[in-house]
């Protein structure tokens, strides 16, 4: 038994369900995903004007900036919050506690940090029924995808649950409160896969939650292994899913994936319904998609404004990522926004000496065609040299290694010249991610 886990779990629990509005708001979104589109409208529009005018009375930031831009709270229509300037990460930075609403004191408060992928991460201070309000919209997005309450989920994600130089024992905790079976990320890898795959049944888990990246890896281990792991649902989040990621969880686990995007920030939601499209949840914010230059037709960045934290409120907070939207309606009989795809943060690119640049998901487009290879990263350590480490997996051969090795070298110009190494891990960011370009320039 993992006692931090498990007391965590009882403060979860507590805290996401049983301290603020967390049922009554979970009927609410019950109704409310299937209002017209017109209602909806009136939703967003009460919830946006109730959130500045008290941000207008309660935070000195806000204030300062309405007043500056001759801003009336009380709008009539969501359109004029394009009156005011678009906020960034650095804006909020220097605003340090004036962003802060007077009404909620630290502790009625908890706090969330951004990912910090690139520079300072943000620390969100979040007023305690706004977590409730969020756990009810992540409940719903469970339900969609045919989960309950009771049922049980198993998670890869960021968090730490033992010291990672720990080699043997139990490399996974279950929390009975939140019904959730925490397998440790940061040993995922061949060796301990079929311990995770055990406590799964063990368990009775009927769902998998976490980065693509990694329910992608354990997929791939547990085909390799045979190790038989039927689910009912994976949710994944925090990357960007590639759909070759999504075909082998499917395949794996038998089960559909359910995506969704948000950040701690909690300014936007993007969910995936029962019928596989993105939709944008007009509940949890006014999310405005602002075109991008004519090189990227068709894609918007997103700058969106959260309803539910009244601590720390983020009105048109640049979010730094791009979607693009679809053309197509869903038949789920939901009038919520349909997105074709996400792109996260772009990340790091590999360079070249003569100022080439590839993405992510380019070299994950290279690095897929070779066979029996677990997993790659990609580490550029000079800007004219890539050290290419992969994870073989059992039925690895020479033939592969060859055939791995071409690959790269015909899609790399060879201004760049390219090392293999095989290994056993892979370098993750401090939250547990895998990125598959690590730059050192
Ligand atoms: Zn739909």
């Amino acid at each position: 038994m993992n006692f931090n886990v498990i007391t965590k779990g009882a403060v979860n629990l507590a805290l996401k369900r049983y301290m603020g509005p967390f049922w009554f708001r979970r009927r609410w979104l019950n109704k409310t995903q299937y209002l017209p589109k017109e209602q909806l409208e009136q939703i967003q529009l009460e919830c946006l004007r109730k959130l500045l005018v008290h941000s207008y009375k309660t935070i000195p930031f806000y204030h300062d900036l309405m007043n500056q831009y001759h801003f009336n709270p009380e709008i009539k229509d969501v359109k004029e919050i394009e009156k005011l300037p678009i906020l960034t990460k650095k804006n909020i930075l220097e605003a340090g506690e004036k962003i802060l609403s007077s009404k909620y004191p630290k502790f009625t408060s908890s706090i969330g940090l951004t990912g910090g992928t690139t520079g300072t991460p943000l620390r969100i201070q979040r007023n305690f029924s706004s977590v409730e309000t969020e756990h009810a919209f992540v409940r719903r997005q469970w339900d969609w995808a045919g989960l309950s309450l009771k049922d049980r989920t198993a998670f890869l994600s960021g968090r730490r649950i033992i010291s990672p130089d720990q080699e043997t024992g139990k490399l996974y905790a279950y929390d009975p409160f939140m019904k959730e079976l925490i397998l440790s990320n940061y040993h995922l890898c061949p060796q301990n896969v079929r311990q995770f795959a055990e406590a799964i049944i063990k368990y009775k888990v009927s769902s998998i939650a976490g980065y693509p990246s990694s329910i992608f890896y354990f997929a791939q281990i547990c085909e390799d292994l045979g190790c038989q792991v039927k689910l009912k649902a994976a949710l994944t989040t925090s990357e960007t899913l590639a759909d070759y990621m999504r075909a082998t969880i499917e395949r794996v686990f038998g089960c559909k994936v359910f995506d969704f995007y948000g950040a701690a920030e909690r300014v936007c939601y993007i969910f995936t319904c029962e019928h596989g499209n993105y939709h944008i949840l007009p509940e949890y914010g006014l999310t405005e998609l602002i075109p991008q230059s004519d090189h990227m037709a068709g894609s918007y960045k997103i700058i969106a404004t959260g309803f539910w934290n009244w601590a720390m409120p983020l009105i048109r907070y640049d979010t730094g990522d791009v979607l693009e939207l679809s053309d197509k309606s869903c038949s789920c009989g939901r009038n919520f926004q349909t997105v074709k795809r996400i792109n996260g943060r772009t990340g790091t690119f590999i360079q070249t000496p003569s100022g080439k640049k590839y993405s992510p998901t380019l070299m994950a487009r290279v690095s897929k065609m070779s066979h029996n290879i677990l997993q790659v990263q990609i580490i550029q350590d000079r800007i004219d040299h890539i050290l290419v480490t992969y994870i073989p997996n059992s039925k690895f051969t020479q033939d592969d290694l060859k055939e791995f090795q071409k690959n790269m070298r015909d899609y790399l110009p060879s201004e760049l010249s390219i090392d293999f190494k095989e290994t056993d891990s892979v370098i993750k960011t401090e939250s547990g991610k895998t990125n598959l370009i690590v730059s050192q320039l």
